[in-house]
């Protein structure tokens, strides 16, 4: 025994092993006030003092004995109990004896009376403990899965060495799926993957089957785990504490992290905070941190998709175009051939190439030649830089990122509405609310984390009212399902504002104290009845009129949308009306109540904060408003700003190819995948006079490139990310970058000194000193608090303020104060494409779990890429049986723009008369099928609505892997 252990000290782990759990210790639970998924067991209301080991302690609020121990330094042993999850006092581990109790009793479930006296470590509890431990490692493997796993690591600590007792008959390891290996010899039916699995992650993929000596963990029906609904979370390997379960990438003899660096994951826009277990300058596992906007969660691609850092394809040279060889709008430079177009360089050459085709264009056409884009991947710090290279060194407010294709629409109707693009509550806060309403969004798979948070709300209680053409993951678990008719959003919205003005559900105070234009809205959706919508919007009207109840008269509602709402022509009608239902019902400015619009990237929002838009400066300030362009002009140093509102980035791509945008630098951004209507896309980028491409790897859009910057990947750098909640999180460089990759703050700089900008900014921390001047609801967050905590919510205007969570909670940002309600009419928009008989489907475009955007990242995944290889159309089996086309088969997609072949998926979460197909696989770019028609406020695409038909192919699916042949043919 440990001298340490004998004290009843505090445990000390080791290696990255005991990290997971170590780190995990800290997750929700109701010592941060986060409520356990399950908690079941009772707990004291007030505190007590009671003793252990003689000594007087005391337990706060609902703490354990084993809780209280911790906390103050005496750990009993455990292994079916981990913090965040309802103890299951199963495995008998942590046994004490009470005095005057005739049996020793499971210390995690088990709470303190006051004056009781407990015994963790006396003869008759260590006697049980160790028993339990021998009998334990009985059945474990003579070699562990994991030499540093929680019960080595007890059994070590309380010195039982080998087991007095035969092994039982052992099962077979289950490597059926790609990222996770299954060996049972190891399992110790602790539980903790069942309840991971079933009460944190609420995937119920995980159970329990047999009695006695046959009882064993399953995935759903006894499946083969790699054919099973699993989605590949991870939660249960980071709960279990053998290594019965364990990355596959961990059964390779690969070496041991030597260190663990705190950061985040770089995918969507739940901002996980993860933590890198490195060794050799390689990242060989991510376990989740306990950020508040996680809790310890991670989801496939945060968890298994960090690999691409080291694919083969990634850039490591700068590169120059050769002479020879055209740009071309049809052929795609091959990713895994750079050499076919261009010729490697030095960082100087090609600096002075990308600088000084810059600005001989800008000299000879002026600014409005110019445009850039940046990137919503890269940090707040990369995003600054970058907007005020554009805004001063080329004088023009051409400048945007991918926010213009996800929630420009709901940016516009919510600067409209309340003059704030931001979140008025964050994804946790589901946690506070009665109602809530889920609309456009799957959040299942392009936030599967606040996914979670959500179907937690639901377990205890939480009603759900899910809207959505498409039965998507979470409607198994709501309560209203409004499966509605594509496109008709407005109706059906309007339709449930009537029925709540209708049947004086409204909030009169609310109405009166804090908004102005409820008239106009009530007199329009007057004609909106839920009979009448009934078939417009193909939902019942009982089940309109329910939904509408259910919000409005809950005491706390939250609403939150994806891009279902804001991808429309009709998408800031579309965000409007879910303003108005907000404040008709005074659902906003309270826990648990408000407007989220789930943000995609990992840091859009920042991006957007930044200025990283044509029409605002940093904080959102209008570069049309001659004092906010002095204010920045003097902060800048530097006179003669744009005063016009620049092209965003559908614009810009039409206007390069009528030659008005004749340069361009492009940071991190794919627009020749990600934009709507993607051959003209391209044909654009291959007219322009000159291009900078600076990304990771050879991507679509840098097959037009004239210069090639190699760029850093997320471990590779410093810097702030600010995700869907308004938190200001950091990220650490993790890794060295490979070959002569460099930092891209770095590369801004070299852009900018030789068009003869004086900048001297060292690290991203000095950008952010420059940041907080800019944006003053970021002034309060000092660089180093967030080395300190990680992550600050804004708005936080000064140091030492907590930030706040909730906003618009006595005003909203507007010039009266109030929030101002705007009323929508349903009906055919310009550009809008409804099916008819040449395209008689509606198709709908989005992601799918495993892949990210434009496919760049992920595809080079390589667990991501061979779950989700093959580009797909997911149709209704009884449309696909009317075409002849059996699941599986290769489908050919034509609308007005193109066609692509993808294979058929049989889905009968899809509506009849509709297909969805994901954006990420170039062998089959669903946006050369997109519609490019724009809507007229936030000049957002219309990605979710064509026509399009749909054929059987003879040619077969393109079947390019990135992971596993390196790299698709050009396409
Ligand atoms: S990886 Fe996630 S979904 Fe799959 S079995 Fe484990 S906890 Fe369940
Ligand atoms: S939910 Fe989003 S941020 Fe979290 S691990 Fe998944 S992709 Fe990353």
């Amino acid at each position: 025994m440990s001298e340490a252990m004998a004290n009843g000290g505090p445990v000390e782990t080791s290696g990255y092993s005991q990290e997971a759990p170590a780190v995990a210790r800290n997750w929700g639970g109701s010592i941060h006030g986060r409520p356990v998924p399950g908690v079941n067991q009772p707990r004291n209301a007030e505190a007590v003092s009671f003793f252990l080991d003689g000594d007087e302690i005391g337990a706060a609020p609902g703490e354990t004995i084993l809780e209280a121990a911790k906390r103050q330094g005496t750990e009993i042993p455990h292994l079916c109990f981990m913090d965040g999850m309802r103890a299951d006092g199963n495995c008998r581990a942590c046994v004490v004896e009470i005095e005057g109790e005739r049996v020793l009793a499971p210390s995690c479930c088990r709470a303190p009376k006051p004056g009781m006296k407990v015994h963790s470590r006396n003869d008759r509890a260590r006697h049980a403990q160790r028993m339990v431990l021998e009998l334990l490692l009985a059945d474990a493997p003579q070699t562990p899965h994991r030499p540093d796993s929680e019960l080595s690591h007890w059994a070590q600590r309380l010195g039982v060495e080998r087991a007095r007792f035969a092994p039982r008959r052992q099962p077979e390891p289950d490597l059926s799926h790609p990222a996770i290996a299954v060996r049972l010899d190891a399992c110790i039916q602790c539980t903790r993957c069942v309840r991971a699995c079933r009460e944190v992650q609420v995937n119920d993929v995980i159970g329990y089957a047999g009695r006695g000596s046959d009882a064993r963990i399953v995935f759903d029906l006894e499946d083969p785990m790699g054919e099973s609904s699993c989605v590949g979370c991870g939660e249960c390997v980071q709960a279990c504490p053998t290594g019965a379960l364990l990355e596959v990438a961990r059964v390779e003899p690969v070496p041991a992290a030597a260190r663990t660096v705190p950061t985040l994951c770089p995918y969507c826009g739940v901002g996980c905070q993860t933590s890198f277990h490195l060794a050799d300058n390689r990242i060989v596992a991510v376990t989740g941190r306990n950020g508040p906007a996680n809790w310890g969660r991670l989801c496939v691609k945060g968890r298994f998709g960090m690999d691409y850092v080291r694919h083969p394809q990634r850039l490591l040279v700068p590169m120059v175009r050769r002479a020879d060889v055209p740009k071309s709008a049809v052929h795609l430079v091959d990713p895994g051939d750079p050499w076919a177009a261009f010729r490697e360089t030095t960082w100087d050459e090609a600096l002075d190439l990308a600088a000084g085709g810059l600005r001989r264009t800008f000299t000879e056409h002026g600014a409005p030649a110019m445009a850039g884009f940046g990137s919503a991947k890269g940090s707040n710090e990369e995003a600054y830089l970058f907007q005020k290279l554009m805004r001063t060194g080329f004088r023009t407010n051409n400048v945007d990122h991918c926010t213009r294709l996800c929630h420009a629409s709901s940016v516009a109707a919510l600067m409209e509405c309340i003059s704030s693009g931001a979140v008025s509550n964050q994804v946790s806060d589901v946690q506070f609310a009665e109602c809530f309403i889920v609309i456009g969004s799957n959040p299942a798979v392009n936030h599967p984390v606040a996914a979670t948070f959500m179907k937690n709300a639901i377990e205890r209680g939480a009603k759900l009212i899910l809207i959505d053409p498409r039965r998507t993951e979470l409607a198994r678990h709501a309560t209203h399902l409004l499966q509605f008719n594509p496109d008709t959003d407005v109706a059906l919205l309007n339709a449930m504002m009537h029925v709540i003005i209708e049947e004086g559900l409204t909030d009169r105070d609310f109405i009166e104290r804090r908004t102005r234009g409820f008239e106009d809205v009530a007199r329009t959706v007057k004609a909106y009845s839920p009979e009448a919508m009934e078939h417009v919007t193909g939902v019942p009207a009982a089940t309109i009129r329910a939904a509408a109840r259910l919000y409005a008269t809950s005491k706390t509602s939250m609403i939150f949308w994806g891009m279902g709402i804001s991808q429309h022509v009709h998408g800031t009608d579309n965000a409007r009306c879910l303003i108005s239902l907000a404040l008709m019902t005074g659902q906003v400015g309270r826990r648990g109540t408000g407007l989220h619009p789930l943000r995609g990237q990992n840091n859009v929002q920042g991006a957007s904060d930044m200025g990283l838009i044509p029409m605002f400066y940093p904080d959102y300030r209008s570069c049309e408003d001659a004092a906010v362009r002095a204010d920045f002009e003097a902060l800048w140093g530097v006179r003669g700003l744009d005063p016009e509102k620049g092209l965003t980035v559908v614009e810009i791509m039409k206007a390069a190819k009528r030659r008005q945008i004749r340069a361009m630098y492009i940071m991190g951004e794919n627009p020749a995948m990600s934009d709507p209507d993607v051959q003209h896309v391209r044909e654009a980028l291959a007219t322009l006079d000159f291009l900078v491409v600076q990304d990771l790897f050879l991507t679509e859009t840098a097959s037009f490139a004239d210069v090639v910057l190699p760029a850093s990947a997320f471990p590779e750098k410093t810097g702030t990310f600010t995700n869907t909640d308004r938190r200001v999180q950091l990220g650490r460089r993790a890794l060295d970058p490979p070959g002569q990759v460099r930092q891209d703050l770095w590369i801004i700089q070299e852009i900018a000194s030789r068009i003869g900008l004086d900048w001297s900014y060292g690290e991203a921390r000095d950008v952010w000193s420059e940041i907080r001047r800019a944006v003053p609801s970021c002034a309060g967050i000092t660089w180093e608090r967030l080395e300190v905590e990680d992550s600050v919510t804004y708005p936080c205007r000064e140091e030492g303020d907590p930030g706040e969570e909730v906003i618009f909670a006595e005003r909203f940002p507007t010039a009266d104060g109030r929030g101002r309600m705007v009323p929508a009419e349903y009906g055919p928009a310009e550009g809008d494409e409804p099916p008819d008989d040449e395209y008689p489907f509606v198709l709908i475009t989005g992601r799918v779990l495993e892949h990210w955007h434009t496919g760049a990242m992920t595809r080079r995944a390589a667990v991501l890429d061979e779950i989700e290889p093959v580009p797909t159309v997911s149709v209704h089996p009884e449309d696909l049986a009317a075409l002849r086309v059996r699941d599986g088969e290769a489908a050919r997609l034509t609308t007005r723009r193109g066609s692509v072949v993808a294979q058929a998926r049989a889905d009968t979460s899809i509506p009849r008369g509709a297909v969805f197909m994901p954006f990420a696989f170039v062998e089959a770019a669903a946006n050369i099928l997109t519609n490019p028609a724009l809507d007229p406020f936030g000049k957002i695409p219309e990605f979710k609505y064509c026509g399009v038909r749909v054929e059987k192919s003879p040619e077969a699916v393109a079947t390019a892997r990135y992971g596993v042949a390196g790299g698709p043919a050009s396409s």
